[in-house]
């Protein structure tokens, strides 16, 4: 067959789909479709077609709208939206919220211990020396969990989960908040099912979704902060924010939207999201947005 791909297409090849813009992304599906029409052996047009389908979902997570970030049951693809125009600290933030969804399963305190201290280490306030320590720890659990199945051909279901739950508590600790988000969300989605199996619990899932509008809030309504909220009544608006994040007690949210509303506050993305049941955590897009965290 002759070379069926323009020189542009063909400078496309081997690039990575993330790394390519909208109209390189477009250009690699026609070129991916031309190649599936121009190739005879089975396999190598699976492929083809494998790769024009991936170009077309990257495209589709970047075009997310409101009504579809809103709705989306899946953290994959909302973070990829989100790609680097969110912090590190929030990414990581997010990682920490799925695991302490799972803790139930660690079978060691160490991978407790990975967790707090990844948090800590997204709030600055533990360096990098103990978050590589800490995943040292985390590992070690991992691995002292399949050294002692070692023998058995398979792992019990029940097994399976703590041994994915070590693995998430390892995950949170990585380099990148991003990496830690990505692989946090599906380990610990994946222990949520109970049983050895590569598939996410789509139920927990949804929930990270809605961590996901927790932590980073609506990507499409940019949050407003009026300064003389801070200001009025003392301070009480940022004294119940500094309160609510340092003991994790989320379920005050509801008293800082009451306090909001007495300050002259009447946003009701801020109100709102102060009064659904949560899930809430840390790095919660209105505490933060009020003690001015990013
Ligand atoms: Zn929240």
């Amino acid at each position: 067959m002759d070379e069926p791909l323009s020189k542009s297409q063909q400078r496309l090849r081997g690039r990575k789909l993330v790394e390519m813009t909208d109209d390189e992304l477009l250009e690699w599906i026609d070129a991916c479709e031309k190649m599936e029409r121009g190739v005879s052996a089975a396999k190598a047009r699976r492929s083809w077609k494998q790769s024009g389908q991936n170009a077309h979902e990257e495209l589709k997570r970047r075009r997310m709208n409101e009504t579809e970030w809103l709705a989306c049951c899946d953290p994959g693809p909302m973070l990829e939206f989100l790609g680097d125009k969110v912090s590190d600290r929030k990414r990581r933030l997010f990682a920490c919220a799925c695991c302490r969804r799972i803790q139930h399963f660690f079978s060691d305190e160490r991978s407790l211990k990975a967790v707090e201290v990844a948090e800590l280490y997204a709030d600055g306030l533990k360096d990098r020396v103990h978050l590589i320590g800490a995943r040292d720890e985390a590992r070690d659990v991992k691995r002292q969990f399949r050294a002692n199945y070692a023998e058995r051909q398979f792992l019990e279901p029940a097994d399976a989960v703590v041994l994915r739950a070590a693995g998430a508590a390892q995950d949170v600790t990585r380099d990148t908040g991003m990496s830690a988000a990505i692989n946090c969300y599906c380990e610990t989605s994946r222990a949520m099912n109970m049983e050895d199996t590569n598939d996410c619990n789509p139920a927990e899932l949804r929930q990270q979704a809605l961590l996901v509008q927790c932590i980073f809030g609506n990507p499409f309504k940019p949050a407003f902060l009026d300064p003389s909220w801070l200001r009025c009544n003392d301070d009480t608006v940022v004294k119940l924010a500094r309160g609510i994040y340092d003991e994790q007690a989320f379920d005050r949210l509801h008293i800082l939207a009451n306090a909001l509303e007495a300050t002259g506050c009447s946003d009701t993305e801020i109100l709102d999201h102060c009064r659904i049941p949560g899930p809430h955590f840390r790095g919660c897009w209105v505490i933060d947005l009020l003690l001015g965290k990013n």
